[in-house]
């Protein structure tokens, strides 16, 4: 069996070893067994059910929750040569009745359908008379009310194990927390089916979080710097902050979208398809933007706010390098942010209970970005991983080496100076007294008088404000009525009582070093960069001529091989990642003529 699947990932997908559990999974599969696959975003999830469905007689059923899913995950295969095809309401009727009979007479090997179309009566009876080699369900989380992206037509999969208890079911999903797991188990009946769970690390994510004071220079800095002219993300909460940040990186010569609920459907989609065809927009989006983009190149995830949980973090960061090319994840935040959320939970009218889960959520990531010890390590940790290392070496805490301090003391002058200014003031006004800024509104409340008026000579306002943040991260502080005055938690006098030690890492006002990447177009000599150019020139070319996205003709990881290998020959080029029989038919020759034109 295994020599099979192997020959079929070489000669159709172009690649010569399976990654992780890729292989036990699909022997099973194959084998005609039901399974849960938990792995993380570009683990490599598709491969998983798309080679059993070549080896597997009859067709798969693909079930997959977004139109734009589907439409590229079977351009990219038809592109490979395999016969697969969609089924949804974009489809105008006459197209979707000729797909169903091609499903009865064998044409295809996998046909994605969108949940709501699987379980109309009429495609149920086709079912029924089809020959069926198995059931994918894809980003299977969307079964659970517990996840994040709930689709109430996903629950109704139940009836699968009902109606084709003996069709294999495979259910994918990079969503991996325990009541979500239990959801799919027991929605889709997998209770006797083995679970292949795969680490959640994303070793090509660099992970960074910086202070938010400037949020907007630092962002545009870290584009210029270290992305100019690649596909990023760029999340923030509001609509009306998208719009205008958007605007503004327009402003400043990047080719920047933006993309939310509110746009018009038109200009959303077309949003949309520039940013996954293109090559080096930034889309500006609330997290409504992502689930379904399976864009590989993606080379940076930037949140200009705070997501809602570690498990949204690592969702929305994770749509970054799911090529397996270096990538960045970047966060800004500050204390409005956190003031921000808070408040956002505060006036939330649900019940105590999910609103106390939110806070609770809210707070773990709050941990995460105050943490003074590796990312990676954190995050694994949290998903209930055991990392066998403590420095990871690739994320801003293990990298960038700023020393934790020791801020106790100045954490004591904050907690003392909001007592005795009478528990009634905001961050800014606190730094003021601090500094001993005579500000006509401190010499009107006689603030000047009192004894921690301008006791805070040894950092400057960003410094103070960053204590603010940390203070108000860990819930030394809270935030008391709509003008956000602040007032001291229980929890404070344990400072106040020297009982514990406040660890802060400051970073630099701008950012200076830039962040070193592996193998990635900046260290190109000249030769490889007129070769880089010239390949992805051609790709562009080429995908325009066939209307599909540049990376469904070769993804970067391919050019960048070309580029290494220097391949002269058929053979040689044969040998390259992602040059599968179909690929090397249509393009070899194009390729071996550039590759000879720009020298070996
Ligand atoms: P997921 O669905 O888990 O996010 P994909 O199935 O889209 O991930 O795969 C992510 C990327 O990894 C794709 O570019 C795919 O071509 C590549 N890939 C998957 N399996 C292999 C493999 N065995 N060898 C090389 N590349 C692979
Ligand atoms: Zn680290």
């Amino acid at each position: 069996m295994t020599t099979k699947a192997r020959a079929i990932l070489k000669e159709i997908f172009g690649f010569s070893d399976f990654r992780g559990q890729q292989d036990k999974i699909i022997s099973h599969v194959v084998d005609g067994g039901h399974c849960l696959v938990l792995m993380p975003t570009g683990g490599g999830k598709s491969l998983c059910y798309q080679i059993p469905a070549l080896m597997r007689e009859g067709v798969a059923i693909v079930v997959s929750p977004l139109i734009s899913l589907m439409e590229n995950q079977v351009a990219a295969l038809n592109e490979l040569g395999v016969r697969a095809t969609y089924l949804n309401s974009s489809l105008p009727a006459e197209d979707a009745l000729r797909v169903e009979q091609a499903m009865l007479t064998g044409v295809y090997d996998l046909i994605y359908v969108a949940p709501e179309r699987l379980l109309t009566q009429r495609f149920q009876t086709l079912l029924q008379r089809a020959s069926l080699s198995l059931f994918a369900i894809d980003e299977a989380h969307c079964v659970s009310q517990w996840g994040h992206d709930f689709r109430p037509e996903y629950s109704q999969l139940s009836l699968l194990p009902r109606k084709f208890p003996e069709i294999p079911r495979i259910a994918l999903t990079a969503s991996a927390d325990d009541k979500t797991r239990a959801d799919i188990i027991s929605c889709l009946g997998l209770q006797q089916a083995p679970t292949f769970i795969s680490s959640f690390d994303r070793p090509n994510l660099y992970y960074r979080i910086v202070d938010g004071s400037n949020s907007r220079e630092r962002l545009l800095d870290f584009i210029h710097q270290e992305h100019a002219g690649d596909s990023g993300i760029v999340y923030c909460r509001s609509r009306k902050k998208v719009e205008e940040t958007a605007v503004w990186l327009t402003t400043q010569g990047i080719t920047a979208l933006p993309y939310h609920a509110g746009m018009d459907t038109a200009t959303r989609s077309q949003h949309q398809k520039d940013f996954l065809y293109g090559e080096n927009i930034v889309m500006v989006a609330t997290t409504a933007f992502g689930l379904g983009i399976d864009k590989p190149d993606v080379r940076f995830v930037a949140h200009l706010d705070l997501p809602k949980s570690i498990e949204s973090y690592y969702q929305e960061t994770g749509r970054a390098g799911r090529d397996g090319l270096a990538a960045d994840a970047w966060m800004t935040y500050g204390y409005g942010d956190i003031i921000k959320s808070r408040r956002l939970l505060d006036f939330n009218p649900t019940p105590a209970p999910i609103r106390q889960a939110a806070l609770n959520r809210l707070d773990a990531l709050l941990k995460l970005c105050e943490s003074t010890a590796c990312r990676r390590v954190h995050l694994l940790q949290y998903f209930g991983e055991t990392p066998n290392y403590s420095v990871c070496g690739h994320c801003d805490i293990c990298r960038e080496s700023l020393p934790a301090q020791d801020v106790t003391i100045s954490a004591q002058k904050v907690l003392s100076c909001i007592y005795r200014t009478g528990q009634c003031f905001g961050v800014e006004y606190l730094v003021d007294v601090l500094l001993g800024k005579l500000t006509t509104r401190i010499k009107q409340w006689n603030h000047d008088k009192i004894s921690t008026f301008g006791i805070g000579q040894e950092l400057d306002a960003a410094g103070w404000r960053a204590i603010f943040r940390h203070l108000l991260a860990r819930g030394y502080l809270e935030v008391s009525d709509e003008r956000n005055t602040l007032k001291l938690a229980q929890s404070a006098r344990e400072i106040l009582r020297n009982q514990h030690k406040i660890l802060l890492r400051f970073q630099p006002e701008r950012k200076l070093e830039k962040n070193k990447k592996a193998n990635y177009p900046d260290h190109f000599s000249p030769p490889d960069q007129l070769l880089w150019e010239t390949l992805r020139l051609w790709r562009q070319t080429v995908a325009k001529d066939h209307g599909v996205p540049a990376y469904v003709v070769f993804h970067d990881t391919t050019l960048l091989e070309l580029i290494r290998l220097r391949p002269q020959s058929s053979q040689a080029l044969q040998q390259v990642s992602g040059m599968g029989t179909t690929k090397f038919a249509r393009y070899g020759e194009s390729l071996l003529k550039i590759l000879y034109r720009t020298g070996g």
